[in-house]
């Protein structure tokens, strides 16, 4: 029997679809929640220089239950694109949490920009680093991630020098054997 051509027509679409590699999250540019200044009353914040910390946008809007995130106009005079989320509070144990709600309903901390558009990471189908390479490589991605957390907290580094010196250098070691088994592992490859 003959396939119908709807359903040719629709295997070919979702084999398309599947075939699309998906994004790895690390390398897109993302939206944190916990770095937007969410305002407790009922004020508007208006985030004009905000495309020095994201230049995909051109500004921002806050309110207390949403975000509305500018792009910038593609021609001049007119006003570019909006996407516009819903912000909605979470009570935890230290206070409050701050939510995106994407446009799928789930609720998200990072919106990722895939495509030009802000989504979360099951509408962006994002697929973690570590889940995108192998078992071999997985402490090198762990030694520069340890690298870029401390250079990048210069308040948490002078913390863990404290904390060295107290705990007689147990977390140096770690990040020493990180470090070494990444090097033994670059060095094999080539
Ligand atoms: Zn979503």
């Amino acid at each position: 029997m003959a396939m119908p051509w709807q359903l040719k027509e629709g295997l070919e679409r979702f084999r398309k679809e599947k075939r699309k590699p998906r994004p790895i999250a690390e390398t897109l540019p993302a939206i944190n929640i916990v770095e937007l200044p969410i305002p407790r009353d009922s004020n508007i914040r208006t985030l004009p220089n905000i495309s020095f910390k994201y230049p995909f946008l051109a500004s921002a809007r806050l309110t207390w239950d949403a975000a509305e995130f500018n792009y910038p106009a593609l021609h001049r005079g007119k006003p570019g694109r909006k996407q516009t989320f819903e912000v909605y509070p979470v009570r935890v144990g230290y206070g409050t949490r701050y939510y995106f709600r994407c446009d799928c309903g789930k609720r998200a901390a990072k919106l990722y920009l895939h495509n030009a558009e802000l989504a979360c990471k099951h509408c962006h189908r994002v697929r973690m680093a570590s889940q995108a390479i192998t078992r071999r490589a997985r402490p090198i991605l762990q030694a520069a991630r340890l690298e870029s957390f401390l250079s990048n907290k210069p308040r948490l580094r002078q913390a863990q020098e404290r904390l060295r010196k107290r705990l007689g250098d147990k977390i140096m070691t770690a990040q020493g054997a990180y470090n070494t088994r990444a090097k033994s592992l670059w060095a094999e490859r080539s």
